[in-house]
């Protein structure tokens, strides 16, 4: 079979591509509650007699094609935003591409049997909640045991859904208006922190010897959190933007309680870990040394997207079939984050970018300018990374300590709030 077998399967069904485009774009729905989106793809998935399982984490589904030998994940995300205007939702950061990215792929391959006639195995994970918002509906479906995390693709991953996965292939609309595609783009990883200290209240004009002031020992912690910039160097992308949240006392009340915020970002996992653990470090002790207690609390964010190399040279070389060098953007770095970072911590990953929309990213002017990039060209991309990784073994990529890995990711997803009196 050769690769143009392929495209020509996918143009055959261009006009019904479009159509799934606008249906998937207006079918907008947030993160956990993609229902109807759900329904309509198992909808597709049943018409074309392809098995899946669905409601995994919610509203995620997987469907394979081949049965064994080398496994192929390809993740596409199903969640939209609010609208600003507060009324009803849009995809304004273009995850209903993904959908019918996915579903081109499904339907090209099942037609052509490639995974079954060369021995591979691919499975699409349609993934709920990349957006990190929504927090109060997401930690009460927490607590009533629904979920375990936030997004939809930590759920996957701690219910054992990529555990047998050996790469993981996406793709993510970005804002380029002059190229057709990124490779090689990271994104930022993040977590929270929340510092809590606490001192003793008093009169503050008559007695503030007998109080001790939370408030100071977060002024030292902002002090603190600013020193620490200097341990990373630039490239690491640390920031660090801490923001007072709550305060006690009045103007002749010594405070006994205050709490400083700030969220970690960092380029990669090593810098957040490490930052983490520094910007513990830098509480417990400028409370210590105020003789305020403090307790912290640590929510895990979405881990830096570090992307394989490897796979992105099967990437590049596919997407040069399709345009010319100077439509390819490579090692853009970016300031937004994702889930597909947690997936890359664990396999060889990669996310490339396409662009055709217009309009902001999170903002409901954001629409599909050129669907013939967006779906078209994009997916015969894909088919053509799928072809080479099921046809030619020595170029596929396998993951690498994946249970001490995914060890440490629990680790990382563990972070409960630690109490930490001083002595
Ligand atoms: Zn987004
Ligand atoms: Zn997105």
């Amino acid at each position: 079979m050769e690769k143009e077998i392929l495209f020509s399967h996918l143009e055959e069904h261009r006009e019904e591509i479009f159509a799934w485009g606008k249906l998937f774009f207006q079918t907008a729905e947030l993160g956990f509650q993609e229902y109807s989106t759900a329904a309509q793809i198992t909808a597709l998935l049943d018409q074309w007699q392809i098995p899946y399982e669905k409601n995994i984490a919610m509203t995620g589904i997987r469907a394979t094609l081949g049965r064994e030998g080398y496994h192929i994940a390809f993740v596409s995300d199903m969640d939209a935003l609010p609208r600003q205007s507060g009324i009803g939702n849009v995809h304004s950061c273009g995850h209903s591409i993904q959908t019918v990215l996915a579903l081109s792929l499904l339907k090209v391959l099942k037609e052509t049997k490639l995974a079954e006639e060369t021995g591979c195995r691919i499975s699409f994970f349609f993934t709920p909640a990349e957006e990190f918002i929504d927090f109060a509906f997401r930690d009460k479906l927490i607590a009533q045991g629904k979920l375990r995390y936030r997004s939809g693709k930590q759920n996957m991953i701690a219910q054992g859904c990529f555990d047998d996965v050996d790469c993981v292939l996406s793709a993510h609309a970005n804002g380029e208006q002059d190229t057709l595609f990124d490779i090689q783009s990271t994104l930022t990883g993040f977590l929270a922190k929340k510092a809590v200290f606490l001192g003793k209240s008093a009169h503050s004009g008559a007695a503030p010897h007998l109080g001790r002031n939370a408030l100071h020992g977060a002024i030292l912690c902002q002090n603190a959190f600013a020193f620490l910039k200097e341990h990373f160097p630039p490239e690491a992308g640390l920031r660090l933007h801490p923001v007072l949240t709550e305060q006690s006392g009045t103007v002749n009340i010594i405070p006994d309680r205050v709490v400083l915020e700030t969220y970690l970002r960092a380029n990669d996992t090593d810098t957040l870990m490490k930052a983490a653990a520094e910007a513990d470090n830098c509480v417990r002790h400028c409370a210590a040394a105020l003789g305020l207690e403090c307790e912290i609390e640590t929510a895990p964010g979405y881990l830096p997207l570090r992307q394989s190399s490897a796979l992105n040279a099967i990437v590049r070389e596919n997407i040069l079939l399709h345009c010319k060098k100077e439509d390819l953007l490579e090692n853009v770095v970016s300031g937004a984050s994702g889930d597909i970072g947690d997936l890359s911590f664990l396999l060889p990953t990669i996310q490339m970018g396409f662009s055709g929309i217009e309009g902001q990213f999170h903002h409901d002017a954001f629409a599909i300018r050129d669907q013939e990039n967006c779906y078209l060209r994009t997916a015969k991309v894909l088919l053509g990374v799928c072809f080479d990784l099921m046809t030619e073994p020595k170029l596929r990529l396998y993951p690498e300590k994946f249970s001490e890995k995914k060890a440490q990711w629990q680790k990382i997803m563990a972070q409960t709030p630690i109490s930490s009196p001083i002595e």
